[in-house]
């Protein structure tokens, strides 16, 4: 087992510090308590931030975890005190048997939370049914509500049915609504108005995200890069100054009001502002590997060991293990890149 510990400007004094979570720590002091489970590297759209026009290559269905080896995984990580999980990929609704799943992970009295990243595409026809078998909330990805523009950075995508998507999960009670936008220079860093503008409508949350430059999209990202600073000047230049609201710690977003709005806006910001020291989560990949950090290769398998045999036992080993050696840090600000797998495929 790999042991050596990534770490780049990092104080060590994290370990001394009591944390309110539960789940496994890293050689940090960071406890792991969330979980994002990437069903599958498949999708409907190829949305230019995350998928290159033409070229994907998708895993063979044999090398992706069953639904069984998917569901007794959870299992191990609710039983290491992990409390939040969320469906991703890829796109999670093209995953066969995406309530079963669902209605399989609630299961576990110690999965407190269920939520789903999606780009909501057929969110309409299944919003309902996904309620009723466990999922708590949806984040849907939406990067602008001009239908021309919208086809043309998912590369086909609907806006019409999206819409529907989210007033279906709206009308169901997933709430609070969580709208992702990633913001690109010459794309949509316009339509963000617009977006915000929704905060003033619905209490829902509305996120710009900052690009990042993984495997495939590099130069939409050398190009395209829109910082929060630069979002947030041109919000205030329009709706005046912006409040700032407390923000959940571990939550990466840091959150803002339109005075008055029932709504609200955030802003993610991986690149101008990396939020490691508040990290509390892990990711596995649709062929199960536990991937410790969104920006480093690094994993820990899970598939080949159930495959050969693994006990449950011997599962909770490797996680707690795998979560030790979680790294700390990137320098994409300084044009370190990482080219071992897209955001499709392990689980944005
Ligand atoms: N297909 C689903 C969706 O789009 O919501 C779930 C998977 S997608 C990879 C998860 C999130 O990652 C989405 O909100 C998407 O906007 C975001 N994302 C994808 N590529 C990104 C990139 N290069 N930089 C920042 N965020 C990205
Ligand atoms: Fe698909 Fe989501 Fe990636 Fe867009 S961001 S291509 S919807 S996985």
């Amino acid at each position: 087992m790999q042991t050596q510990v990534a770490t780049i400007g990092k104080p060590l004094h994290l370990a001394d510090k009591p944390s309110p979570l539960t789940g496994p720590r890293d050689s940090f002091g960071r406890a792991m308590n969330y979980l994002r489970i990437s069903l599958t590297d498949r999708c409907n759209f190829r949305c230019l931030y995350c998928m290159p026009a033409v070229g994907m290559k998708f895993q063979p269905r044999d090398e992706l975890l069953t639904d069984e080896e998917l569901i007794r995984l959870v299992g191990i990580f609710a039983k290491s005190g992990f409390t939040k999980f969320r469906l991703t990929g890829g796109e999670p609704t093209v995953r066969p048997h995406l309530v079963d799943i669902v209605r399989g992970i609630k299961s576990f009295p110690g999965v407190q939370e269920l939520s789903m990243t999606t780009n909501a595409l057929i969110l309409g026809r299944i919003a309902a049914d996904l309620k009723v078998a466990g999922l708590d909330r949806v984040n849907v990805s939406i990067d602008t509500l001009d239908p021309v523009r919208f086809k043309m950075m998912t590369r086909g995508g609907r806006l019409d049915l999206v819409w529907q998507g989210i007033e279906a999960a709206d009308a169901a009670g997933m709430k609070p609504i969580k709208l992702n936008t990633v913001v690109l220079k010459n794309q949509n860093d316009l339509d963000v108005i617009k977006m915000a503008e929704l905060t003033l409508a619905h209490d829902w949350q509305v996120r710009f995200l900052e690009m990042m430059p993984m495997e495939g999209v590099g130069p939409v990202y050398d190009e395209s890069l829109v910082t929060s600073e630069e979002t947030r000047a041109r919000l205030e230049a329009h709706f005046g100054p912006l409040k700032e609201l407390e923000s959940n710690p571990s939550d990466p977003s840091r959150n803002w009001r339109i005075p008055g709005a029932p709504g609200t806006i955030g802003f993610i910001s991986p690149i101008s502002a990396p939020f490691c020291e508040t990290c509390n989560r892990v990711r596995l990949t649709a062929d199960g590997k536990l991937r410790l950090c969104l920006l480093w290769a690094d994993e820990v398998d899970f598939r080949d060991m159930m495959r050969n045999g693994a006990t449950d036992d011997d599962l909770l080993a490797q996680l707690r293990g795998g979560v030790w050696r979680k790294p700390w840090g990137h320098r994409i600000a300084e044009g370190e890149r990482n080219t071992v797998r897209g955001m499709s495929q392990i689980g944005g």
